[in-house]
């Protein structure tokens, strides 16, 4: 079982998401779990402040690193006591810090990823985190892509549905990653392969406000996916499809 530790001052916003559909499901089949933890529990202040002024001069505040650290000592501290007397697998834990100026994440650090037993996420507000945090306490920065969010919660939820997915039995029957890995390999790439997907009507016809359908419109299935022919339908995966890198 993999284990996603998210540090965040937003904890109720990365629960609610933790609580629902197929993490919730995967979370009772003890196929994952998911922990939250306000970063404002190891404030020492009496105001829970978890963030000061920049040095130098700068737009917004930043979150200093006292309070992150205590946090990823008191995660890891857990893992060891949960751990039964057994030493904790450190290679094992990753701690993984979310920042615009990461490396990108992709298909292949997810399936790098799952090898994990704990995974320990900070997500950073403001203007961003002390860059101490990067250097001696992540293992990684990652970014999801080339913009800036508001903060890593998101980040960290994508990192973790696209995790969670790789997990047998967490989407659909624990054959589907098999199933969706079959003859993908596409010259020297192998992954999943991603095409387009329809589901009934065969044919819509769309309207106008009036409620009349829109005259000489309407948007058909491809034949192919209505002909029982396996073969046929295969190769048009294939064609319109695209390989997800592993
Ligand atoms: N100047 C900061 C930096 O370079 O990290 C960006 C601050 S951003 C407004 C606030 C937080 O959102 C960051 O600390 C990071 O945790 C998160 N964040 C924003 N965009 C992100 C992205 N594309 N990928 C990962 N995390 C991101």
């Amino acid at each position: 079982m993999i284990t996603f530790d998210v540090i965040t001052i937003f904890p109720e916003f990365v629960k609610a998401f933790s609580q629902e559909s197929l993490l919730k499901k995967a979370q009772e089949k003890k196929l994952l779990k998911i922990n939250v933890h306000n970063l404002r529990d190891w404030a020492t202040d009496p105001h829970k402040k978890v963030d000061d002024k920049p040095f130098g001069g700068g737009l917004g505040m930043v979150f200093k690193i006292e309070p992150l650290y205590e946090a990823v000592q008191d995660i890891r501290k857990s893992f060891r006591s949960q751990a039964s007397g057994s030493r904790p697998k450190v290679s094992k834990t990753k701690v993984i810090l979310f920042t615009p100026r990461g490396k990108k994440f992709t298909q292949q650090k997810a399936e790098e990823l799952v090898k994990n037993k704990r995974l320990i996420f900070i997500c950073g507000r403001y203007e961003g985190i002390d860059e101490r945090v990067a250097k001696h306490i992540a293992d990684e920065e990652l970014s999801i892509g080339d913009y800036v969010l508001m903060g890593g919660e998101i980040p960290a939820m994508a990192v973790i549905e696209t995790i969670a997915r790789l997990i047998p039995g967490v989407v659909g029957k624990p054959t589907f990653l098999k199933e969706r890995r079959l003859g993908v390999k596409s010259g020297q790439k192998q992954g999943f392969l991603e095409y387009p997907q329809y589901t009934r009507p065969e044919i819509f016809s769309p309207r106008l406000a009036g409620g009349r359908a829109k005259k000489g419109v309407v948007w058909r299935v491809p034949k192919v996916l209505l002909s029982g022919d396996h073969k046929k339908i295969e190769e048009w995966k294939r064609e319109q499809g695209r390989v997800i890198c592993k």
